[in-house]
């Protein structure tokens, strides 16, 4: 080996176990056997017919160049439309930017609010990238622990009593990749009451906002005082079921968008245009394709926790949201690489 080396951040970084399970299921299908897949958040279903017209034309008509660093005009004043309309969020474009998907929205927002030495809180179990981007940072993750006896809900006096002079951040993901958890009101008005004390950013992962089996989503922006202090992260992967095409967005106070708009210039330089044309195709969602997804999902839940019930040694909550179940094996005495092997 030469002397060149890896800047040592890399070394701070994390994969993903979703990931190493799916390259081994996808070796089985190479071997010719039927694999259900149990690991990656992959939709099964594609964009509806008219995003996927819209793409096509947008690519004909010459969409394919250089365009705005932080998204076009008509996508940013189109997600405010649409925030206001599914979330009641009362936002103005320049609220909003674009980037090639949510992960990309996190990361540049983490980047943009993230010093080294900072100590961030995130949600355990919950979406790996939160604990290994804030490390390749610099900065510190702290987990608070989403537990089966507090049916995944946050335990607003641990989240209190790990709050240091160096805590800057607080991430959460609502509904939550993996437990299905739904934050309720008083987790909500919890933390935000913890932010504004401490002075806290809340960085909040609103990606399965739309995959709710119940209810309305409530955004902790919209509680007095956290506009100011909040990130919203949302994309199309999953609610509109466009994983592959690489889109999502932050909506934050103007200073944090222009901060996370010249990480953008010196990085990526723009999302592809033609997608970012489709897009606005998907959020008017006239063929109402968003419903139509959620209810089978909600089929496909329910008939997954009734028959899981059935098999002895699991058990799992219904989840109120996304498109994942959180299930404890613990009564099968068997460590979880064995179950996950033998499934
Ligand atoms: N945030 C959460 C909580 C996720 O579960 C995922 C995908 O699994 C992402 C972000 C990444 O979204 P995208 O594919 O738009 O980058």
């Amino acid at each position: 080996m030469s002397g060149r080396r890896i800047a040592t951040r890399v070394s701070q970084l994390n994969g993903e176990g979703a990931l190493a399970v799916f390259a081994r299921a996808k070796e089985l299908e190479r071997q010719g056997r039927s694999v259900i897949h149990l690991e990656l958040g992959e939709p099964d279903f594609h964009p509806a017919a008219p995003v996927v017209d819209s793409l096509r034309n947008a690519v004909a008509s010459g969409r394919d160049r250089y365009c705005a660093t932080r998204g076009i005009p008509a996508l940013r004043q189109e997600i405010t439309r649409y925030l206001a309309r599914t979330r009641k969020l009362s936002i103005q474009p320049e609220q909003v930017l674009v980037a090639p998907g949510c992960k990309m929205a996190l990361s540049l927002a983490m980047m943009a609010l993230i010093e080294p030495g900072d100590e961030v809180l995130y949600p355990d179990p919950g979406f790996p990238i939160y604990p290994s981007c804030t490390r390749g940072l610099g900065g510190k993750a702290v987990p608070f622990f989403l537990i089966e006896k507090n049916k995944f809900q946050p335990d607003l006096d641990e989240i209190a009593s790990k709050i240091t002079g160096k805590t800057t951040v607080i991430i959460f993901n609502s509904p939550n990749n993996p437990t299905g958890t739904v934050f309720d009101d008083r987790a909500l008005e919890g933390i935000a009451a913890l932010a504004i004390k401490h002075d806290l950013w809340v960085l909040t992962d609103e990606i399965y906002a739309r995959i709710l089996f119940n209810g309305d989503y409530k955004s902790i922006s919209l509680l007095p005082g956290m506009a100011e202090r909040t990130v919203i992260i949302d994309g199309f992967s999953k609610s509109f079921a466009m994983t592959g095409w690489r889109l999502g967005y932050a909506v934050a106070p103007v200073h944090v968008i222009d901060a996370m708009d010249l990480l953008v210039l010196n990085t990526f330089t723009c999302a592809a245009e033609f997608t970012q044309v489709a897009a606005i195709e998907a959020l008017r969602d006239t063929t109402n394709a968003v419903d139509a997804m959620v209810n089978e999902y909600k089929l496909r839940r329910d008939l997954f926790v009734q028959s899981l019930a059935k098999i002895p040694g699991f058990r799992c909550y219904s989840p109120e949201g996304a498109f994942y179940a959180w299930v404890n094996i613990e009564d099968t005495g068997l460590p979880a690489e064995e179950v996950q092997e033998s499934l």
